[in-house]
C-alpha cells in the first residue's frame, strides 16, 4: 500500500501522470470488475518503491479497492471480480489478480479458489 509521507513529490507526480494514462487504459472503467460509472483510483499491485511503475499500476473502483485492502474480511461474494480480472488482456491486471489470489491461498480458508481456473 502507497505511504505518501516522506515519499518524494516526484513519485507522488508520477502516480497522476499514470493516472491519467491508466483512464485511457481502462476506458473509464475499472480494470478488476470491469464495472463503469464508479468512481476509481490508482492502485499499486504489491510492494511500494521509490519509483511508482505503471507496470504495477492497475485502475480500480473504490469496492475493489475496500475489498483488496480488507481481503481477510472478503467473502466470495466480494471477490467475484476476481474471475473477471484474471481473463483481463492486460498483464498487470491478470497479475494483480494473481497477486490477490495469492494472499488469498496464505490465508488458506478459501478452498473456493482452488476451484477457479488460474
Ligand atoms: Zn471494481
Amino acid at each position: 500500500m502507497a505511504k505518501w509521507n516522506g515519499i518524494s513529490k516526484r513519485r507522488k507526480n508520477n502516480v497522476i501522470e499514470f493516472g491519467k494514462k491508466l483512464v485511457r487504459r481502462s476506458k473509464s472503467t475499472c480494470e478488476l470488475c470491469g464495472e463503469s460509472g464508479r468512481s476509481l483510483s490508482v492502485y499499486e499491485v504489491g510492494k511500494t518503491e521509490e519509483k511508482a511503475d505503471l507496470e504495477r499500476c492497475i485502475h480500480i473502483c473504490d469496492k475493489c479497492k475496500n475489498t483488496i485492502k480488507k481481503l481477510n474480511k472478503a467473502s466470495e461474494n466480494d471477490l467475484r471480480f476476481l474471475n473477471h480480472a484474471i481473463w483481463s488482456e492486460e498483464n498487470t491486471v491478470k497479475a494483480a489478480a494473481i497477486h490477490i489470489i495469492s494472499e488469498l491461498e496464505g490465508e488458506n480458508r478459501y478452498p473456493w479458489i482452488d476451484q477457479m481456473e488460474h
